[in-house]
């Protein structure tokens, strides 16, 4: 499988979304906010949308998703743990940051161990909780053909390059987060391509010998 990660950074706090290519598909991962821009590159590149996943239900990782679904009618994947945020405004931080009630519903939730199916890709849903409780990561090795990078992790806003999500939001939690860094991040595969939810690409190789928070 040969798959293109293109990145846009859309939002008021700069949110990474990720598009992935492969074989004229595309899936959207995050899509925090200004649809517009999301639907030029998808038409840009003429791909065939196949679903939206969220790593967690923070408002800045979900708000273009209504956009998506009503101009393609695809189905939107997220950890159950976080459907409390994703129904509740003051838990997505959309009351906070916005001053407006944010909320939707995801139509397919999902669980740690988790495989899912999207034409010719397969993810892996990774349970990492810490930042939300119900945050999860999407983690994929079927990437053979690739020439960048074999395997590949979206991690949101569990492990960015050199640092790690705030546990201090609602559902937070400082020794849940050390556990997931212990338990799940650190047993990927060290060649692993981590996309983060903010800020620059790694690898769990990079992070292991240079991120204080994976000592
Ligand atoms: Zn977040």
């Amino acid at each position: 499988m040969k798959i293109e990660v293109e990145k846009l950074v859309l939002g008021m706090v700069s949110t990474n979304v990720y598009l992935v290519f492969y074989n004229g598909n595309c899936l959207i991962i995050d899509p925090s906010d200004e649809a517009e821009r999301i639907i030029d590159c998808i038409e840009e590149r003429k791909a065939k949308p196949l679903a939206i996943l969220f790593t967690h239900g923070h408002f800045d990782h979900i708000m273009a998703a209504p956009a998506l679904v009503k101009k393609y009618g695809i189905k939107i994947y997220a950890g159950e743990a976080d459907r409390q945020l994703l129904e509740d405004s003051n838990l997505n931080l959309s009351r906070r940051f916005l001053g407006e009630d944010f909320t939707l519903e995801a139509d397919e939730y999902v669980k740690g161990g988790d495989e899912l199916r999207f034409e010719d890709l397969k993810f892996k849903v990774l349970y990492t909780p810490g930042h939300t409780v119900g945050s999860i990561s999407f983690y994929t090795e079927d990437l053979a053909d690739n020439e960048a990078f074999k395997k590949a992790a979206f991690t949101g806003d569990t492990l960015f390059a050199g640092s790690v999500g705030r546990v201090d939001l609602p559902t937070g939690n400082e020794d849940t987060m050390k556990r997931t860094l212990n338990e799940v991040i650190k047993k990927l595969p060290p060649d692993t391509a981590v996309f983060p939810g903010h800020g620059a690409a790694t690898t769990i190789e990079r992070e292991i010998m240079h991120n204080p928070y994976l000592r």
